[in-house]
């Protein structure tokens, strides 16, 4: 197996805010890198790194709003959120948990702070991905997956583990069911770890650090930063310079084209036309604000 090497290690480009609860750093599509496939299953990454809220009555989020054609998956590290959908799902994640929902031919959903975590205020981190569904699932029917930190698969390693979301860490499974091929883990690792890291070389391959530095390979990556390996080998490691958390992300490209407009992910313009369409003539269901 060849060697699969680091391709750039981006700084978190300035955050934003996205509703009033959600302060990230948007890594991809159009962040740090501008192609909509180089990531491809894997359409969106947004990072809210650690960041403290202040105690309100008021939890802070984002509200009603549609989703068609990927998926959203949104993984607590501190803090905890809330979600309602307009297909009738409802959870609230907290360190370690995360939510998987197949947004599919089209719901509404609503994110924010779980409320007594807004009224305790306190540190707040989180990912947010969307993955991109192939085109032959891309108006199946809504879906939820709520995955406990107790669910999820753990393969050992010498000081750590791999903790596994969604695909598989040497023959380990992770409870997420996807519609592509999807590899999402966590690694923590003490000082002095090392993790072993192999993917086919096409499958598109990224690491966002979420405590601690490391050297992947023998490059440099500490905390909040978003490090995309090339497609030109297979394997590759990690190891821990101090303790820390590294999510991994690695899947197979759809190969499909994209038409991206606000909440919709498509293949086609007509697609996405089609989308405001329904959206708009109430397809999407109905889900109340507060
Ligand atoms: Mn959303």
């Amino acid at each position: 197996m060849a060697i699969r090497s680091v391709e750039v290690i981006f700084a978190p480009p300035a955050p934003h805010m996205v509703g009033d609860g959600f302060r990230v750093h948007h890594f991809f599509p159009d962040g740090v890198i501008h192609d909509k496939q180089r990531m491809s299953p894997f359409f969106m990454l947004d990072y809210a790194s650690p960041f403290t809220f202040t105690p309100t009555d008021t939890p802070r989020g984002v509200g009603v709003h549609p989703h068609r054609g990927f998926e959203t998956v949104t993984i607590a590290y501190q803090g905890k959120i809330a979600h309602h959908d307009s297909a009738g799902n409802q959870g609230v994640i907290a360190a370690g948990d995360v939510q998987w929902m197949t947004a599919g031919s089209g719901v509404l959903h609503k994110e924010y702070h779980e409320k007594e975590f807004a009224e305790q205020g306190g540190l707040f981190q989180m990912v947010q991905l969307w993955v991109n569904l192939p085109k032959a699932y891309k108006m199946t029917a809504p879906r939820y997956q709520e995955l406990t930190k107790a669910a999820m698969a753990r393969y050992p390693i010498e000081g750590g583990e791999v903790e596994i979301i969604a695909g598989d860490y040497k023959g380990k499974k992770g409870p997420a069911s996807t519609f592509s091929p999807v590899n999402l883990f966590n690694l923590h690792l003490q000082p002095g770890a090392t993790c072993e890291l192999d993917f086919p070389a096409h499958y598109n391959t990224s690491l966002l650090v979420i405590k601690g530095s490391v050297l992947i390979n023998d490059q440099a990556a500490s905390a909040d930063q978003w490090v995309l390996m090339k497609n030109d080998g297979e394997s590759f490691h990690v190891k821990a310079s101090e303790e820390s958390i590294v999510l991994v992300l690695s899947g197979e490209p759809l190969g499909e084209p994209i038409a991206a407009y606000g909440p919709f992910l498509m293949n086609s313009w007509s697609e996405i036309e089609q989308a405001v369409v329904d959206f708009n003539q109430g397809k999407f269901g109905v889900l109340a604000d507060h």
